[in-house]
């Protein structure tokens, strides 16, 4: 399978499930979706979480066993998959805003767990988030904007990101600069087929001068974005070659405002709200990890190895959970493994989804 084979949001990758997408809006006035996959009624329901710049396409995808067949095959045969307003889906984080993390606990998971609920009742309801959706559901959990989740599994970050010190350097420089010196208000994996001499070609080709790892230019440009190595989001041998040669298509363009909510969290070492003395976030905490030893939710902490864009995040995370509610949450660390291809790698069925089945089995019936 090559990438000109694969098209883009294909549903492909999921056989024999019925697909229902439910569209929704949040309070503050966005069109998001919720894309269903059911063989059965189910008393376990998954809901799949993206990170920034990628999608639900990131679970779904069909040249590996994916994450959302892995799970129907297992038995958990009512899976959803989210898009809220970090997917590369929708056009939200590359227009111009100002949205933080803050924004997407307080509105996008409520109304997304206001629409699964009415159609699941109070059956079990799982939740599986990578990268900033994990931050960002972790965040909401803790915040108590979403309520009766059986359990969740974050990959990569929750609740302390940490990240490389060249991470921390570009998360300082990096919005401004390009924001009002290179004058680009997003960055584009793509940005290395855009035409000769403009803005976006000239950065594309400068990044690829220090990336000499691959000839994916994509891949360039994604280690530019996130992280601090060659490449900075995956291991290079963990992908099967469509999956490196089509990686815009997985990780798209991002805005540069929530970069400057996440440097606010390392530097206080915690996730923290954004703008604290604004009223219209009155509702969440000034600090998400105060009260962690009174959420109940067991959480799996999913920490690859070689994590080079949140570090051992994960690992510090749960450090600090044990000292809250002792044995209530588990870490699982997964050697060889990078940031993103614990989802996307070509062996992730055996190396990393089956630690997640038993996780989830283990809070089931
Ligand atoms: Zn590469």
């Amino acid at each position: 399978m090559t990438q000109t084979t694969i098209p883009r949001r294909t549903l492909e990758g999921v056989k024999d499930a019925d697909v229902t997408v439910y569209p929704f809006a949040t309070g503050d006035g966005l069109g998001l979706e919720l894309t269903r996959f059911g063989r059965a009624e189910c008393d376990d329901v998954v809901l799949l979480v993206h990170g920034l710049t990628s999608a639900s396409d990131v679970f779904i995808m069909p040249e590996h066993q994916n994450l959302a067949t892995h799970l129907l095959d297992a038995g958990f045969t009512d899976v959803w998959a989210l898009d809220f307003r970090m997917s590369g889906r929708f056009p939200y984080d590359t227009e111009t805003h100002r949205y933080t993390l803050d924004d997407i606990a307080l509105y996008d998971f409520p109304a997304a767990l206001e629409v699964i609920r009415r159609e699941i009742g109070d059956r079990r309801l799982h939740v599986i988030a990578h990268c900033l959706g994990s931050v960002s559901f972790t965040m909401a959990l803790f915040a108590g904007t979403v309520t009766g989740i059986t359990s969740l599994t974050c990959n990569s970050v929750s609740l302390t990101p940490r990240v490389p010190w060249f991470s921390k350097l570009k998360l300082s420089l990096g919005p401004t600069f390009l924001e009002y010196v290179a004058g680009l208000p997003y960055i584009d994996p793509r940005f290395g087929e855009a035409p000769a001499f403009t803005r976006g070609w000239m950065l594309s080709r400068m990044v690829s001068l220090f990336h000499r790892e691959c000839d994916v230019r994509a891949c360039h440009m994604q280690s530019f974005q996130w992280g601090a190595g060659k490449p900075a989001m995956y291991e290079h041998e963990n992908l099967l070659p469509v999956t490196h040669e089509r990686v815009a298509d997985i990780c798209c363009a991002s805005g540069l405002h929530y970069y400057r909510h996440v440097r606010r969290m390392v530097d206080a070492g915690r996730s923290v709200k954004y703008a604290p003395n604004d009223p219209k976030y009155a509702a969440l905490p000034k600090d998400y990890l105060a009260g962690a030893a009174d959420v109940t939710t067991p959480l799996l902490l999913l920490a690859p190895e070689k994590n080079r864009v949140f570090a051992d995040s994960n690992i510090h995370f749960h450090k600090i959970l044990e000292r809250a509610a002792p044995g209530r949450h588990e870490l699982a660390v997964l050697p060889g493994y990078g940031h993103l291809d614990p989802l996307i790698g070509k062996n992730s069925h055996l190396d990393v989804f089956p630690l997640v089945v038993d996780f989830l089995k283990r809070h089931s019936a």
